[in-house]
């Protein structure tokens, strides 16, 4: 069976045909700038050359019945007729306390997914216009949500409870969330896999480090603590957010800069994170670890603060699961950088780890990248979360 992943934002919508049952990319695209001047489509089938279309897409209706015509087109499509796609697997970012899984889409879940609107507004109304857009052009095909939050809804209370009045949590449901859950869920699962362990026996930690990076402690397959919180703005540095800062910062900042909470958020989610750390140098690690390397003292603080963090976290996990076996890095800096994760280890020689260089330095698959006689293992596991929601899908709908 083919089922279509979609990932919606707010003016782009990235998608992945993928069949279900040998677990092999059919096509992927992307559509940009929808209801903005310019919109394009980028569509490839697998191992084909990429193709552009600038088109005008008004909305994501249109952006998604483009994305149809191209899977179904005569030349260069790669199904002959809609009903060879099987199902729909939506991302959806925001499921709140109501959804600890993924669920096939009725009127229900689409009513309980808006009420989760306001932890993700800008977020959850795009994933919804999705989901809407695909009803219409594909009634009859059978829709799942994939939460973003879903695996770290087995957490503990004083893991996702925050130090604020109880009432906040009763009224509003304010707690941690956690995001990246796919990708968290997906890269543990595999690293048990590739270290030939049982699930259910492992301590892991996650790093997801990418433009947004998170980390996550999976005790015998399941999530028990989490760095992203409420919003994804909690927790490591990241590309353009802050991750942790003393809220009283917020008050601070607004005094002196003259500026409301509004624009002190925006500071703090598009200003930040490596980009402001680095006096603006650049959000994109690449820039950085060669500016690194090259001693540029501004990209040296900015890698070291943000390994630190990593390290800081790591060390927070290892305590609320009392040990772990192995730590995994994933995600387009986590996979692709030997020199972020030899920052972020070598302040974890108290956990026994000692990396293989030459391991290190190898890209693009699973790979154990600690000694063999290093006490916790070190993983590199390509995230693949598109594959992960087709997974999902598949199961829900068989
Ligand atoms: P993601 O959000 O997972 O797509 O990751 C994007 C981040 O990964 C960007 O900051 C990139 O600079 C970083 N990245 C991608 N490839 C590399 C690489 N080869 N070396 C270092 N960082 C990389």
């Amino acid at each position: 069976m083919n089922i279509l992943v979609i990932n919606c934002g707010s003016s782009s919508l990235k998608f992945q045909l993928i069949d279900a049952v040998t677990e092999q990319l059919i096509a992927k695209g992307l559509c940009e700038r929808i209801g903005i001047d310019g919109s394009q489509l980028v569509y490839q089938p697998a191992g084909k050359e990429k193709m552009k279309t600038v088109t005008p897409m008004e909305d994501h209706t249109q952006a998604i019945k483009l994305v149809l015509d191209a899977l179904t087109d005569k030349e260069n499509g790669v199904v002959k007729e809609l009903s060879e796609i099987g199902a729909v697997g939506h991302r959806i970012v925001h499921g709140g306390e109501k959804f600890a899984a993924s669920t096939l889409i009725t009127e229900e879940v689409i009513a309980a997914i808006t009420e989760c609107n306001e932890l993700a507004p800008l977020h959850n109304p795009a994933n919804l216009i999705g989901i809407a857009a695909c009803k219409e052009l594909m009634p009859e095909t059978p829709m799942v949500a994939v939460f973003d939050t879903a695996f770290h809804q087995t957490m503990p209370q004083e893991a996702y409870l925050y130090g604020i009045p109880y009432e906040y949590y009763k009224e509003y449901k304010v707690r941690r969330y956690g995001f990246h859950g796919t990708s968290h869920s997906y890269v543990s699962k595999k690293a048990a896999e590739v270290l030939g362990q049982n699930y259910e026996d492992l301590k892991l930690i996650v790093c997801h480090l990418g433009n947004g990076a998170s980390v996550s402690a999976v005790e015998h397959g399941k999530c028990v603590d989490t760095s992203m919180g409420l919003t994804p703005l909690e927790g490591l540095i990241m590309g353009t957010r802050s991750g942790d800062i003393d809220p009283a910062i917020i008050e601070f900042l607004a005094h002196k800069e003259n500026k409301s909470i509004d624009e002190i958020m925006t500071i703090l989610n598009k200003k930040s994170g490596v980009l402001g750390l680095s006096d603006n140098f650049s959000s994109d690690f690449r820039d950085l670890e060669d500016a690194y390397l090259a001693g540029q003292e501004a990209s040296v603080r900015t890698m070291e603060a943000f390994a630190y963090r990593v390290a800081k976290y790591i060390g927070a996990y290892v305590a609320a699961m009392n040990g772990v076996d192995g730590i995994c890095f994933t995600a387009g800096l986590g996979e692709n950088s030997p020199l972020i994760r030899n920052l972020v280890c070598k302040r974890l020689g108290y956990l026994g780890i000692t990396i293989d260089d030459e391991q290190n330095n190898k890209r693009g698959k699973d790979l154990v990248v600690s000694t063999m006689d290093s006490k916790t293992k070190v993983l590199v596991i390509p995230t693949n979360e598109e594959l992960a929601i087709a997974r999902e899908t598949y199961a829900i709908i068989k």
